[in-house]
């Protein structure tokens, strides 16, 4: 069944803000190289994105993780899915992310990767709903702040369809 999906942030407004977050990375990052860590799927779309507009080095490496428990409400114990292929020791490693919601995931993922001793760990997210946090968790970069509203497209699914959308929308339901 289709369901419809209304427009919250269009196409054009994605590839805006993306760009500005890559020139304030870029600055931030001036004279180092960026080890971005994609957290499938969602965060594909958006780590490629980011990455062809930051003009320091990069290198690029993903992972899979899964929450344990219902599927509407993270538990926070994540399960790895997909590990990193290399090691992040020593390297400045920017965790790029689809959405932050109750930030259960995000705060075990950050942890996990905090003990393989990268020189620097920061969060960078698309979407975030602040309304929604349980868990305190840093965020370094947010694209958009939204209401608490299940949102897809530009990687963000539902039922593992619509990530392919150019813009970001509400599922009506
Ligand atoms: P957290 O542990 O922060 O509650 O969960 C974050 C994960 O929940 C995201 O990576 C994403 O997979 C999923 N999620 C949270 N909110 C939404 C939403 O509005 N739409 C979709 N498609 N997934 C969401």
């Amino acid at each position: 069944m289709a369901e419809k999906i209304s427009v919250l942030i269009s196409e054009e407004a994605v590839a805006e803000k993306i760009h500005e977050m890559a020139v304030q990375i870029s600055r931030d990052y001036e004279g180092r190289q960026i080890h971005m860590i994609c957290v499938l799927k969602g965060g594909v779309f958006f780590m490629t994105e980011l990455s062809k507009h930051v003009g320091v080095p990069c290198s690029l490496d993903f992972m899979s993780v899964s929450s344990y428990g219902n599927d509407t409400v993270s538990s926070g114990k994540i399960k790895i899915l997909k590990d990193l292929d290399e090691s992040i020791e020593g390297k400045d490693v920017l965790v790029v992310e689809d959405i932050v919601d109750s930030g259960r995931t995000l705060s075990y993922l950050l942890e996990e990767l905090k003990q393989r001793k990268p020189n620097s760990l920061k969060l960078c997210t698309l979407l975030d709903k602040p309304d929604r946090r349980k868990v305190d968790v840093r965020v370094d970069y947010t694209g958009f702040a939204i209401p608490d509203a299940f949102v897809v497209g530009y990687g963000l699914d539902y039922q593992q369809r619509y990530r392919n959308l150019p813009y970001i929308g509400v599922v009506e339901l």
